[in-house]
């Protein structure tokens, strides 16, 4: 790859986790990298997500790419201190349409590892007071290898462990406003002045359409808003893995198929309160012991700020029913957002030698932007 004595250098731009991806595969790779980022600290969906990196319900290219994932983000466990551990995944069935969706999953396409629960180890898996109760939960599947890690400090633990590599840097309060291709170079214009290097990866989330206006329409690129909690946990969770429910079995390759059909028939009838807001009924749980609940989806051009109560209020008495709690104590809400597409999951481009636009178009980033630098670097030869 490197066949001068200067490493080759790469400018990123953007330090959430698609960005930092690819400048810890390319530090690994031998080559010299400065990652640039606007704000003074990243702050965007990187920040403001569940940090479940859930590798065992993705499918396809996503499917690869998170298993491709997951021995990196150990790697920086153990090299940058993220704070990123082996939860594994449940997901609960509180009806028999989801339960059936995880007894298929289990008997056609079990990910590693994986095995079905009864209810009431289900139960136990929470830490829910069997005898208090009224039980909910008819089955479950524990996903073992998957991994929670905190969001709110991984990207600025990766970034710092960037900036301290002896062929790295991280430039933060640094706008990047175009990257024009010479003869042998890329400049990279921003707000500090013209930065030169030998590549570029683009790796701006949903605001790639403001460097690249076409690119982001020719890949009909839209914002989708979504709404999160943190809240106290109603008893004592033991560190807990990253909880799924039924609405999570509508949105995961790994659940498709006639089982998830007919969940989703059923709950257009019966469940069309969840339906409408697009959820993901979810949480993960964070070493503090509070947990992060959400989340509610909704796409637009460009995404309004108004945050409806009524969404939250919904989400937070999933998870409640969940827990068997009769409401959580909210500290905590933010709103977040990704790039989507109707088209594709990742967009990727080469507008001009030397230049990579990259930007994940659906909200897996945490389960497999670490396996796309990896792979973005690689096709570099
Ligand atoms: C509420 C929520 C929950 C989610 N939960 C999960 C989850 O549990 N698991 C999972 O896998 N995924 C999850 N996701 C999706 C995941 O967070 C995103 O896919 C991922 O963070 C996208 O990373 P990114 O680096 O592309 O974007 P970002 O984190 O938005 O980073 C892009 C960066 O580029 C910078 N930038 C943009 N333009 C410029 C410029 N011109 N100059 C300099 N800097 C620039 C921005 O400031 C920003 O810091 C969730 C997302 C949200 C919003």
């Amino acid at each position: 790859m490197i066949t001068t004595h200067q490493p080759e250098h790469v400018v990123i731009v953007g330090a959430g986790i698609i960005g930092l991806g690819h400048a810890v595969a390319a530090l690994d790779a031998g080559y010299r990298v400065t990652v640039l980022e606007q704000d003074h600290a990243a702050v965007l969906a990187s920040v403001r997500n569940f940090g479940h990196v859930c590798a065992s319900v993705q499918a396809g290219e996503l499917g690869e790419l998170a298993q491709e994932s997951l021995p990196i983000w150990s790697g920086l466990a153990e090299r940058a201190g993220v704070e990123a551990r082996r939860s594994g995944t449940l997901a609960v069935a509180r009806t028999e349409a989801e339960e059936a969706v995880l007894q298929e999953l289990i008997a056609e396409r079990a990910p590693e590892g994986a095995r079905l629960l009864t209810g009431a180890e289900v139960s136990d898996q929470l830490r829910l007071d069997r005898s208090a109760l009224r039980p909910v939960h008819l089955a479950g599947a524990l996903l073992p290898s998957d991994v929670t890690a905190d969001p709110r400090t991984a990207v600025a633990r990766i970034a710092a462990w960037v900036a301290a590599h002896e062929r790295g840097a991280v430039q933060f309060g640094t706008t990047v406003f175009g990257a024009d291709h010479g003869a042998a170079h890329v400049t990279v214009a921003t707000n500090q002045g013209d930065i030169v290097a030998d590549r570029i990866v683009i790796a701006a989330g949903h605001l790639v359409g403001r460097l690249f206006p076409e690119l982001a329409e020719q890949h009909a690129v839209r914002e989708c808003v979504l709404q999160m909690t943190r809240v106290r946990a109603p008893h004592n969770m033991d560190f807990g893995p990253a909880v799924l429910t039924g609405t999570s079995m509508l949105r995961y390759g790994a659940f498709a198929g006639p089982a998830a059909d007919a969940l989703r028939a059923e709950m257009q009838k019966n469940r069309r309160d969840l339906i409408e807001i697009d959820a993901n009924a979810m949480f993960t749980q964070q070493a503090d012991g509070t947990l992060l609940v959400g989340d509610s989806h909704e796409s637009h051009t460009s995404a309004p700020p108004f945050m409806r109560e009524a969404w939250t209020e919904l989400l937070l008495a999933e998870a409640a029913h969940v827990l068997g709690a009769p409401r959580l104590e909210v500290i905590e809400r933010w709103q977040g957002i990704y790039a989507t597409s109707s088209k594709q999951d990742i967009l990727r481009a080469t507008p001009a030698p030397g230049i990579d636009v990259v930007s994940l178009t659906t909200g897996v980033g945490m389960t497999v932007g670490l396996g796309l630098g990896a792979r973005t670097v690689a096709s570099w030869g």
